[in-house]
């Protein structure tokens, strides 16, 4: 039987292929963006978990929408408007996804910053989305381009995540979080801010969210997965509740609901008075390991190369001369270290500019220390 032309039209991740050989034990992988297993926070869940035996109803199929005490626990946390709600997805992914089949036809225009996350690329690829992009500076989108883009193109959406950005954890200005939401109000584009990271800041200051300038004209994604546990496998969706109405009707096709025991195990999670230290916890070790890395790339790089510091998040991003970052990357992984090529991060046929997306919160200090020295090798190597 044939797959459908969309989807043989979508190239297989190379991080999952990089993944797997990353798998081996003698390899440091600062490829993936997991979060350190470690710390997740199974003590603090454990109340909830040793006592769901005593809730059947959670073990019922539920609604669409979400488990009725976390929504009301996140409408509240979020303190959303009244005309806005929430939905629970199965990860901030599902969210995507369902974004992209309620609103998207083949050939609407989708805006992004390049380089993007991957796995949105994929999602509105999938729906057959004429994906345009603007460049990203160190301040956020180009806002020239952004303009001209929304002015020229009658975009139907403006996908981006503003804080701690994956790949390149650029954190957007707060100018440009708040001209960003004037465009998209001038221009009537709907914003979709992805803010897995958000929470991750461990240095510097707090800045609003794009959406907050945007209110009617937007979707916020949050995910779980880096704060609590990507095995939870819970995100939310939020936004005005018009937005949110076909996203419910497309989810009972997917998956009916996403896990009622596991959102009961979240609310539990936090609702924990302990909550807010795992984060303080979280963020104070990956600070470390991002210190730790940064000032020994900084220390010895190859002249051309150069890595831009971040205030959270989870990667930083390794500029290079003029080369062939894949072809690079698959040379580093025979020197025992995976890193991700940034040209994975465009849309077929944009211009990749050639660097490397490396995490740093799932290798310990002394891994990283030596990832360096390994990766510091090959570049030497491959690029004199
Ligand atoms: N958005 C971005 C920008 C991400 O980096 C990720 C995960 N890597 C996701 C969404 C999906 O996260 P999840 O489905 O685990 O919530």
């Amino acid at each position: 039987m044939h797959i459908a032309k969309s989807l043989a039209n979508t190239p297989s991740s190379y991080i999952r292929e990089i993944l797997a050989a990353a798998s081996d034990k003698s390899v440091i992988s600062l490829a993936g963006g997991l979060p350190d297993e470690q710390t997740f926070p199974i003590e603090l869940m454990r109340p909830t978990l040793e006592s769901l035996h005593l809730q059947p109803d959670v073990f019922q199929y539920g609604a669409t929408a979400g488990y009725g005490p976390l929504l009301d626990y996140l409408t509240d946390h979020y303190d959303l408007p009244s005309s806005h709600s929430a939905m629970v997805t199965t990860g901030s992914q599902q969210g995507l996804d369902l974004i992209a089949r309620a609103y998207i036809d083949p050939q609407d225009t989708v805006v992004m910053e390049a380089p993007s996350y991957l796995g949105a690329m994929q999602v509105f690829g999938l729906v057959e989305a004429n994906i345009v992009t603007v460049s990203q500076t160190e301040q956020g989108p180009d806002l020239a381009q952004l303009e001209q883009v929304f002015q020229t193109q009658q975009p139907k959406m403006f996908y981006a995540v503003p804080d701690f950005h994956n790949p390149t954890g650029v954190c957007w200005s707060l100018d440009t979080r708040e001209r960003v939401g004037q465009l998209c109000e001038q221009y009537q584009v709907t914003l979709i801010e992805d803010a897995p990271y958000r929470e991750l800041r461990f240095a510097g200051t707090a800045l609003p969210m794009v959406s907050t300038f945007c209110p009617q004209h937007s979707i916020v994604l949050r995910s779980f997965s880096k704060i609590a546990s990507p095995g939870l496998r819970v995100g939310v969706v939020t936004g005005n509740t018009t937005f949110l109405a076909p996203l419910i009707k497309i989810k009972q096709g997917a998956d009916l609901h996403s896990s009622v025991p596991m959102q009961a195990v979240l609310l539990g999670l936090l609702q924990n008075p302990a909550f807010s230290q795992h984060i303080e916890t979280i963020r104070t070790l990956y600070q470390a390991r991002y210190q730790s890395l940064y000032r020994s790339l900084k220390a010895s790089l190859p002249a051309g190369c150069d890595v831009r510091p971040v205030e959270g998040g989870m990667f930083v991003w390794l500029t290079l001369p003029e080369c062939d970052s894949f072809k690079l990357a698959t040379q580093l992984l025979e020197n025992k270290v995976a890193v991700v090529p940034s040209s994975v991060f465009y849309p077929a046929g944009a211009k990749a500019f050639p660097a490397l997306r490396l995490n740093f919160t799932n290798a310990t200090e002394q891994e990283l220390t030596i990832a360096v020295e390994r990766l510091v090798a090959g570049l030497t190597d491959i690029l004199s």
